[in-house]
C-alpha cells in the first residue's frame, strides 16, 4: 500500500514510523497479550506511557519545573472556555490579539464569562499579517493577554512573542507546538489540540504556570477546574490512553530525530522549498500571508480565477496528494508542512506545482 502526499490541517500526516510502531504492538502491547487500549489507565503499564509523555515532551520543550503539563480532553476549543472560567475574575477584562478565525472563536467564549478587549486585531487586512508587537495595547485590568501563535486558516506565525513582567500572555499553540524552540516562560499557559503536531486527535496539551492556581474560583464544575487535572495528574478520570500513547510514540519520534532544533531546521527547508516554487512562479502562485507573516506549517496560496485552482485541486487529487483545499471559510490553496510531513512530499508537490504552471502558463 503506498501512503498518499498528505497535506491535510489536522487531523494531519503521522510519522510513518509511528504507525507502524503501533501497528507492530497493536494487539499485544509489548508481548502481554493486549492492546494498550484495553488496559486499565490505572494499570503500571498505562501509567508508565502517561508519565513518559509527560517527561518527554518536559524534555522536548524545555518546560521549567515551575510548570505543569496537562493532558486533557474537549480540544483547543474547550480551552477557549476554560481559560476564561478559570482566570478571567470580575473587574478584570480578558485581553484578545485577533489574528484570525481561531482567536475570534476564543474571544467569542470570552465574551461569554466576562468582560473583553481586543489589544490588537489584523482582521482590516483580511488576517495577512501578526501584528508588530509594539502596537498591542495593554492595560492593568488585563487577567491575561490571549494570541494564537499560529493561524492555521490564514497561513500566518508569529516570529518572536511579547513579553513583560505584568501581562499573563496564554497562547493556542495547536498548529505550531514542537515545530520550533519556544520560549515557554515568556507564557502563562501554553495548549495545544494534539492532531496537527502531536498525535492523533482526543487530547489536547496544556502547559500551565503553577502561580495561575491561585485565583481560580471555587465553583467551577470539577472537570473544568484545573486544579482537578494538576491534583490528579491529568487521571481524574479515564484519559484518552490510546492518543496518549500515540503522542507518547510521537515524542519518542521527535528525540530520535534530534530533537526540536533538528526539526525546526528541516521545518524551514521544507517551507522556504514551497515559499521559492511560489514566489519564483512570476504572480502563478500567489502567497496569501504577508510575507514577513509567513507561517511555516501552513503555507496558504491562490492561483490565478477560480477555474484554475479547483483543475489545480483535481489534478492534485488524482496525483496523490490530500488536503490542498484552503479551509472552507477563506478558500484557495493550503498546503500544511507539519513535523510529520516528509520533506519528499514536499519535493513531489512542487515538482507537481512546476508541471502545472508550464502546463497552464497564462
Ligand atoms: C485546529 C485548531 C483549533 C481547534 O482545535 P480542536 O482540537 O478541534 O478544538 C484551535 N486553534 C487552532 C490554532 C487550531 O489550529
Amino acid at each position: 500500500m503506498e501512503r498518499r502526499y498528505n497535506f491535510n490541517a489536522g487531523p494531519s500526516a503521522l510519522p510513518q514510523e509511528v504507525l507502524d510502531h503501533a501497528q507492530s504492538e497493536l494487539l499485544s502491547y509489548q508481548q502481554l497479550g493486549m492492546s494498550i487500549m484495553e488496559f486499565s489507565h490505572r494499570s503500571k503499564e498505562y501509567q508508565k506511557i502517561h508519565d513518559g509523555a509527560n517527561e518527554l515532551l518536559r524534555e522536548l520543550l524545555n518546560i521549567p519545573d515551575d510548570y505543569e503539563v496537562l493532558f486533557l480532553q474537549g480540544g483547543a476549543s474547550l480551552q477557549f472556555s476554560m481559560i476564561p472560567m478559570n482566570f478571567l475574575s470580575e473587574g478584570q477584562q480578558g485581553n484578545y490579539v485577533i489574528t484570525g478565525s481561531w482567536a475570534q472563536k476564543a474571544l467569542k467564549e470570552a465574551e461569554k464569562i466576562g468582560n473583553t478587549f481586543i489589544g490588537s486585531s489584523s482582521q482590516a487586512d483580511d488576517f495577512r499579517s501578526i501584528p508588530d508587537l509594539g502596537t498591542i495595547k495593554y492595560s492593568d485590568q488585563d487577567a491575561y493577554v490571549h494570541l494564537t501563535s499560529n493561524n492555521t486558516i490564514h497561513g500566518t506565525q508569529w516570529k518572536h512573542f511579547p513579553k513583560n513582567d505584568q501581562s499573563r500572555f496564554i497562547a493556542d499553540m495547536s498548529s505550531d507546538i514542537l515545530s520550533r524552540s519556544l520560549p515557554v516562560d515568556q507564557f502563562s499557559l501554553i495548549y495545544a489540540g494534539a492532531q496537527k503536531n502531536l498525535g492523533p486527535a482526543g487530547v489536547t496539551v496544556v502547559i500551565l504556570k503553577k502561580d495561575m492556581l491561585k485565583n481560580i474560583p471555587d465553583n467551577l464544575p470539577t472537570m473544568l477546574d484545573y486544579r482537578t487535572h494538576v491534583d490528579k495528574k491529568s487521571l481524574y478520570n479515564t484519559p484518552p490512553s490510546f492518543a496518549i500513547y500515540m503522542l507518547s510514540l510521537v515524542l519518542q519520534w521527535t528525540k530520535n530525530n534530534g530533537g526540536i532544533q533538528a526539526i525546526e531546521k528541516l521545518n524551514a527547508e521544507k517551507t522556504n522549498l514551497l515559499y521559492d516554487t511560489i514566489d519564483g512562479s512570476k504572480g502563478f502562485y500567489n502567497g496569501t500571508a504577508d510575507k514577513l507573516s509567513r507561517s511555516s506549517m501552513n503555507v496558504t496560496f491562490r492561483l490565478p480565477g477560480k477555474e484554475l485552482e479547483e483543475l489545480f485541486l483535481k489534478e492534485a487529487e488524482e496525483e496523490g496528494f490530500v488536503g490542498l483545499k484552503g479551509h472552507r471559510s477563506v478558500g484557495g490553496c493550503r498546503a500544511s508542512l507539519y513535523n510529520a510531513v516528509p520533506i519528499e512530499s514536499v519535493h513531489a508537490l512542487c515538482d507537481f506545482m512546476h508541471t502545472f504552471h508550464h502546463k497552464h502558463n497564462i
